[in-house]
């Protein structure tokens, strides 16, 4: 099974968007039309082969899982395949712990690739004799201009570049120096192969471009075998070509790289993929380059490359994203030309959206203070049913105990409250969610003036929430018994920048002063239902009132750990109206 769904409860992006509701037919996006146009005319004998190649020098984070869904889903949507292939042409930067959260994030996700899972570096032979073969069109030759002496030759925008003067060696002094080259006797940066092209070309790219440096480093795959790696603009295309891609997509910047693909494949009258570009998703109040999300991890800013405040997949993931929030949110932006940046606000839509279908409720108080019900029996205890999940009656209901303590959270009451507030107040009466009305009648303070505890009596009469007299309440409060509850740390998070663009800075700064210091507030003193100690790591709740929350991966039934995954309200909407306002 390749390029296929598992667990396929919400279908990514087939173009008709089960979300909007309307039940219209939606338009193909631009690139999935490309597809359908050449399945109509046959353009790859009926073939449709995608990739996601992704350079081992990172986690995964939410731009990936755009591109991951749009290349994995043409597959699926088009009876195709597509490939998983590392892209690991850089020894200096890439590693074995990348290249495994990588697949695990992409399983995760709900993708599969088969059987199909490639290195470009599996190709560096094939990708040798390529080179060889361009020196001997004389397409190709062996430079021994430093670096810095090679960008200066560049030229820039406005001017053309220069010629090497290495660049009519002949061809058996090309053949014979990047032997030589590849053997090892040449030190680091003393010599490069550079494709011939035009030095004076309007597109800096086809300049001479650079083909291979020499690099004595370990590469985590192929060790020592080599000590030349190839540029990415030489490899990437012939991975393409060698994989037998139809449709290679990518995100805009390489628009101008296109003709230089174009050209190495030409010349090398090698197989030639149909590249396409769409633009890169960007997200307010979120950095998405892989360098700036590694200094985030390496100085310390965050926990770590799955911190819950990342737009890592990892990180997602532990926040508690589901797949399916994740994929509908790829589905709803499309796919277009354009660069723009998203509302981060619309991809907790998206995480709402599946939660709350899916997230059994539970009771969880945050900031607890102190119930004692004089009327209820010192010692007794009763266990009274609570719905699981509203939106799902087949999740069924579960047991929650009551008893004479409880805690409730301390800003649903006040001494003093103002007109409009309706929750408990001294002589007031409320329902406690599926157990009793309860009324105030006396409010312990410490010597500070501090609210230690609050005594209210109950209805017996009110059993399950309803009074028999039709007698009425203002508010409903979330509650637990003190005696069974657990008591539970809760990490609770915000935007982890404090500007829309992380990257607006003076000069001179950073887009860490964007940090928002507030990002974690970690609260130790929480009070969750017994139940959520025998949750595990990663399981999702909806706490009553308060927000989706899902099991961290430090929680342990002694001490369960929650996530605060995302708030109950949704600005989406409310933005989304401004603008059809507008
Ligand atoms: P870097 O930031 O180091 O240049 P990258 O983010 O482009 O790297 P790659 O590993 O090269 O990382 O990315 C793999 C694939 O994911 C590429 O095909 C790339 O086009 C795509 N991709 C990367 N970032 C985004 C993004 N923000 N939106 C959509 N696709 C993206
Ligand atoms: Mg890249």
């Amino acid at each position: 099974m390749t390029g296929t769904m598992e667990n396929d409860k919400n279908t990514a992006g087939n173009g008709s968007d089960a979300n909007d509701g309307a039940g219209e037919e939606r338009k193909l996006d631009f690139v999935r039309q490309i597809v359908a146009d050449d399945l109509q005319t046959d353009k790859w004998g009926g073939r449709v082969v995608t990739r996601f190649p992704p350079e081992p020098n990172g986690y995964l984070h939410i731009g990936h899982a755009k591109s991951i869904c749009l290349n994995f889903g043409i597959a699926a949507e088009f009876g195709g395949r597509c490939h998983l292939r590392f892209d690991d042409t850089n020894p200096a930067k890439e590693e074995q712990e990348y290249v495994d959260s990588i697949t695990e994030d992409v399983r995760w996700l709900g993708w599969d690739w088969g059987e199909h899972l490639y290195f470009g570096s599996d190709y560096f032979d094939k990708m040798y004799e390529y080179a060889v073969q361009l020196i001997e069109q004389g397409k190709a030759y062996v430079c021994d201009l430093t670096a810095e002496q090679t960008r200066e030759y560049r030229g820039t925008l406005t001017e053309p570049g220069k010629d090497s003067p290495y660049r009519d060696r002949s061809v058996e002094e090309n053949l014979d120096l990047f032997e030589r080259m590849r053997k090892g006797e040449f030190p680091d940066g003393s010599r490069t192969l550079r494709a011939k092209i035009d030095t004076a070309h309007a597109n800096l790219n086809m300049r001479d471009p650079v083909m291979y440096r020499i690099v004595h480093a370990e590469h985590h795959r192929t060790g020592d075998k080599w000590c030349i790696y190839p540029m990415y603009d030489w490899a990437h295309g012939l991975e393409d070509s060698v994989e037998e891609i139809t449709h290679s997509i990518c995100t805009l910047e390489f628009e101008n790289h296109r003709p230089l693909y174009d050209w190495f494949l030409d010349e090398l009258g090698a197989y030639h993929p149909q590249q396409i570009e769409f633009a890169r998703l960007n997200l307010t109040y979120t950095v998405m380059s892989k360098r700036k999300l590694l200094k985030l991890v390496q100085d310390g800013l965050v926990s770590g490359w799955d911190d819950p405040r990342m737009p890592t997949i990892s990180g997602l993931r532990r926040r508690g994203f589901s797949p399916a929030a994740i994929r509908n949110f790829c589905q709803r932006i499309g796919v277009n030309k354009f660069n723009s940046t998203v509302d981060i606000a619309l991809l907790e839509h998206c995480l709402r959206e599946d939660l709350n279908k899916t997230s059994p409720r539970v009771m969880a108080v945050l900031n607890p203070i102190k119930v004692i019900i004089d009327n209820y029996p010192e010692g007794q205890s009763e266990e009274l049913d609570a719905i699981n999940n509203p939106e799902d009656p087949s999740a069924g209901t579960r047991k929650v105990p009551f008893s004479r303590e409880l805690y409730i959270e301390r800003d649903d009451f006040m001494e003093d409250p103002p007109r409009k507030f309706f929750r408990l107040a001294p002589g007031r009466e409320v329902r406690l969610r599926y157990a009793y009305f309860v009324t105030c009648t006396d409010v312990v303070k410490d010597d500070n003036g501090e609210i230690v505890e609050l005594h209210c009596t109950y209805d017996p009469a009110t059993r399950g929430g309803d009074a028999p007299d039709g007698r009425r309440v203002k508010a409903t409060l979330h509650w637990v018994s003190a005696q069974h509850a657990a008591q539970a740390e809760v990490r609770l998070y915000d935007n982890l920048f404090t500007k829309e663009n992380p990257d607006d800075v003076e000069e001179g700064q950073d887009f860490t002063v964007n940090l928002n210091p507030n990002s974690l507030e970690v609260r130790t003193n929480c009070f969750v239902e017994p139940s959520l100690c025998e949750a595990k790591p990663l399981d999702r709740f909806q706490f009553e009132r308060l927000g989706y929350f899902c099991v961290d991966r430090d929680s342990s039934a002694e001490k369960p750990v929650m996530n605060r995954t995302v708030g109950l309200r949704d600005t989406w909407a409310k933005i989304q109206k401004g603008q059809k306002k507008r």
